[in-house]
């Protein structure tokens, strides 16, 4: 039977990027005989005005029965209304909790051809590949909220469960790489990284003796990563400075298009999508970067059905074509020759053939 793979592309340059991205994943299901099924749906803003839902019921069974969803992007100026009941963003919370993933993950690798694309000094930018491993559920986002005329206030809270089920797929993950996991905190401060720290010091030794595992204020963590951002393998952290610390990690790598995600409920199930958003600015016109996305069906390949190689092979054929000197607008130097989105996932569906 086909694994199937819930398709949502949303909003904006969503569909222009899935487009890509599902040509990526044909070519590479055909040479090497690989059989998945694709299922679309509507979710955001177009499942609003087709609808009336960010997140329709068809759209939720389809990501239920689904061992996998690949996600565009949701949002847009026609739905910007904060006072309303509905926004498209609040479809992606709501598919994401419907899923129950809890851990997002996001590679960051910078690429040598694209080292000017970044505002840090290239020599900074060298050997990075850093995997950032963030909770998602959980946290001061989701905690109790207050409000009185003069006074708010957020409840930060986590369970042992909840930082033992994130640190054991950031220690899982380590042991495919370099081995190394730096796990982020407020110790100095908060009572939930004082639990966080003890239960990864624990954890660790009992279950990863052969990862090395070092704590790491939030505020250090947030100067080590423009100072010294290679020294990073594995980083895991708590929803909010995820949050943050995965916007600043962008930019080693240059643009937001270049980027994939996961998220995983540790059962293998998952949600990849780019972490840009709709891009309203330049949606319909065909420009957008679809490296991001088609990177996103590779982590897709590697987490949720175990192909590592042939997740590797798309990975190769992203960087394939960046060396030959392709570019899309948001990755070119000024002057240098741009290509189309289309013409984009073209040259990657190509290089992946040629390699076969
Ligand atoms: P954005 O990520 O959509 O765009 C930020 C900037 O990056 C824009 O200038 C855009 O043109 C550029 N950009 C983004 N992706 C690109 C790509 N693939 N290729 C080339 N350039 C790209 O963020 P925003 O403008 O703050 O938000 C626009 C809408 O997207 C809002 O409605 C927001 O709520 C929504 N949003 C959705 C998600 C999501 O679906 N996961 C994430 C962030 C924002």
């Amino acid at each position: 039977m086909a694994a199937l793979i819930g398709v949502l592309p949303g909003d904006g340059i969503g569909p222009e990027v899935i487009a890509e991205a599902l040509k990526v994943l044909d070519t590479i299901a055909r040479l090497g005989g690989h059989r998945f099924e694709t299922r679309q749906a509507l979710i955001g803003g177009a499942a609003m005005d087709a609808a009336g839902s960010s997140f329709p019921g068809e759209t939720r069974a389809l990501a239920l029965d689904a061992q996998a969803v690949l996600l565009g992007a949701v949002g847009g100026p026609k739905w910007t209304d904060p006072a309303a009941p509905d926004r498209p963003e609040k479809g992606l919370l709501d598919l994401r909790a419907a899923m129950g993933v809890y851990a997002n993950i996001r590679p960051v690798v910078t690429h040598p051809t694209l080292y000017g694309a970044s505002p840090l000094k290239p020599e900074r930018l060298q050997g990075v590949d850093i995997m950032v491993v963030r909770e998602l559920t959980g946290g001061i986002y989701f905690g109790r909220k207050e409000r009185g005329v003069d006074s708010a206030s957020d409840l930060c809270s986590y369970t042992r469960a909840e930082i033992t089920r994130l640190l054991r797929i950031a220690g899982t993950l380590a042991r495919g790489r370099r081995r190394k996991v730096a796990s982020i905190d407020k110790v100095n401060v908060l009572e939930t990284s004082r639990l966080w720290r003890a239960v990864a010091t624990e954890l660790f030794a009992q279950e990863f003796p052969d990862v090395a595992l070092e704590h790491v204020l939030v505020d250090a963590a947030a100067m080590h990563l423009l100072s010294r951002p290679a020294d990073f393998d594995v980083i895991v952290t708590e929803n909010m400075f995820g949050d943050i610390l995965t916007d600043e990690a962008s930019m080693l790598v240059g643009s937001m298009g270049m980027l994939p995600s996961a998220s995983l409920d540790g059962s293998g199930r998952g949600l990849y999508e780019p972490i840009h958003g709709s891009a309203p600015d330049i949606a319909g016109r065909g420009i957008a970067n679809p490296c991001g996305t088609i990177l996103s069906v590779a982590m897709m390949l590697r987490h949720t059905f175990n192909l590592p190689a042939e997740a590797r092979r798309i990975e190769s054929a992203v960087a394939a074509v960046l060396e030959a000197g392709l570019r899309t607008r948001d990755i070119a130097a000024a002057g240098q020759e741009v290509v189309g989105t289309a013409a984009m996932g073209d040259a990657i569906v190509a290089r992946l053939r040629a390699a076969a």
